[in-house]
């Protein structure tokens, strides 16, 4: 089990009562814990030709610009609403309560980019499957996703198209 398994804590009750939530801001603020999540991170797509990492506002682009550096690509960000200038290309999609939307600029990627998408958390899987929707809608190839923590019980992974690689480092 790496190291930086012991660093992310279970805050009961936040932000509602009943929920868990999984808090990364130890990871993030230990060198050796961060450092061996991005190199674990990257791994699985060391033989892999990667165009651009992209990364879901907001804790995706903490893990996605590291490891767009890692990996030499360029970081393109999924942004939330009405945070990117004109022209954009957006997609809506439904939250446990209400919904959002997630933009992108629409001069971001070259056409058949192939772009890897990374977000910190998988819960219900609503977020990243309205990413995914989103660069496919931008143009670009979608040729795999990964996140640090994946929460089994939510099987947000149920949302996920099974032919894209979806890696998760940490199961729980
Ligand atoms: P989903 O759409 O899969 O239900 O939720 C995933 C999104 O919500 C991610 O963008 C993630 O940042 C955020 N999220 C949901 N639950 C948690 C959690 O327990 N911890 C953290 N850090 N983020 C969460």
């Amino acid at each position: 089990m790496p190291a930086f398994d012991q660093l992310i804590r279970d805050v009961p009750d936040f932000p509602k009562p009943g929920v868990v939530f999984k808090d990364i801001g130890p990871l993030l603020a230990d060198p050796i814990g961060f450092a061996s999540c991005i190199t674990a991170l990257v791994a699985p797509w060391r033989d892999v030709p990667v165009d651009a990492v992209c990364g879901i506002e907001s804790r995706g682009f903490i893990f996605g610009s590291a490891m767009a550096l890692a990996m030499q690509t360029g970081f393109v960000p999924l942004r939330k609403v009405g945070k990117l200038p004109p022209p954009t290309i957006g997609v809506d999609y439904d939250l446990e309560y209400g919904s959002a939307r997630l933009e992108i600029g629409a001069q971001g990627l070259p056409a058949g980019a192939r772009v890897l998408l990374i977000d910190d958390v998988l819960a219900t899987g609503g977020t990243l499957d309205a990413g995914r929707r989103l660069l496919e809608q931008a143009g670009a190839r979608v040729i795999g996703a990964g996140v640090v923590i994946e929460i089994d019980a939510l099987a947000g992974r149920k949302r996920w198209p099974e032919a894209i690689p979806l890696r998760a480092l940490l199961h729980c």
